[in-house]
């Protein structure tokens, strides 16, 4: 099976649109999303309507931000910008989108025999997971061979057994490399829609489980068009000035 994996879309059409459109043909066979399809970005409705869209499965699991979107957490726990950026997405979101998003199931979502989904952690979906450490004692507490996870919008493989986990953050594109037997993984894509690893270029991942392979890619997007969405809709300016820079 070929899974294109993206995560952390938050509205950014653009970025989603661009993603798709060169893998347009027989790339992948399933989707897996990893949260946060909404928030931030302009265009929410633009972004689910075209993950529903596609022709293919689609597994989803919800965000941070879809929960605070779709009512299920009032977002205590976000700043200013983020929390205004979510009651503007709730507001914008069609009845459907708004219905979809409230659905999305939380983390971690099993996809097939050895291979699950989650946002933040498969131990908690709202943690930021950054450290080896952190990685251990998740893949220690759930031992499944491959997670994909998203949150943090670095590209990032752990990888290791129990206490013996690696980091490594992975820059730039073309980067790619095959999943060792016997060995547990825990891998972010990085965001579609608002990368925070200092490259604007949208990131994502393509991985082929009959050959375990796992590529991330970097793809130029038309920002400039997101960030006139963005201010456009009145929301806060510097969402619009950090997708040039990639924070
Ligand atoms: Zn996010």
């Amino acid at each position: 099976m070929r899974y294109l994996i993206v995560s952390d879309v938050h509205g950014n059409r653009d970025a989603l649109a661009a993603v798709l459109e060169a893998l347009a043909g027989d790339a992948f066979d399933e989707v897996l999303s990893l949260g946060d399809l909404v928030g931030y970005g302009a265009e929410p409705n633009g972004v689910v309507e075209t993950l529903r869209a596609l022709d293919c499965p689609v597994h989803a699991v919800r965000g941070n931000h879809d929960k605070v979107a779709a009512g299920i957490d009032e977002g205590a726990g976000f700043n200013a910008v983020a929390l205004s950026a979510a009651r503007w997405t709730a507001a914008t979101l069609e009845p459907e989108h708004l219905e979809y998003v409230r659905s999305l199931p939380r983390g971690p979502l099993a996809v097939s025999d050895g291979l699950s989904i989650c946002h933040g952690s498969p131990l908690d979906e709202d943690e930021y997971l950054l450290s080896a450490g952190q990685a251990a004692r998740s893949l220690a507490e759930r031992p499944v061979p491959l997670t994909f996870f998203g949150h943090t919008h670095i590209p990032t493989v752990f990888a290791g057994l129990d206490d013996q986990v690696e980091v490594a953050f992975l820059d730039g594109g073309g980067v790619s490399f095959e999943l060792e037997a016997e060995t547990r993984y825990l891998i972010n894509p990085g965001s579609v829609g608002q990368p925070r690893d200092r490259d604007p270029r949208a990131a994502y991942m393509l991985y082929d489980s009959a050959a375990r392979r796992v590529e991330l890619h970097r793809l130029d997007y038309p920002v400039e068009a997101a960030q006139r969405r963005i201010l456009d809709a009145g929301l806060p300016p510097v969402l619009a000035q950090r997708l040039a820079a990639g924070l």
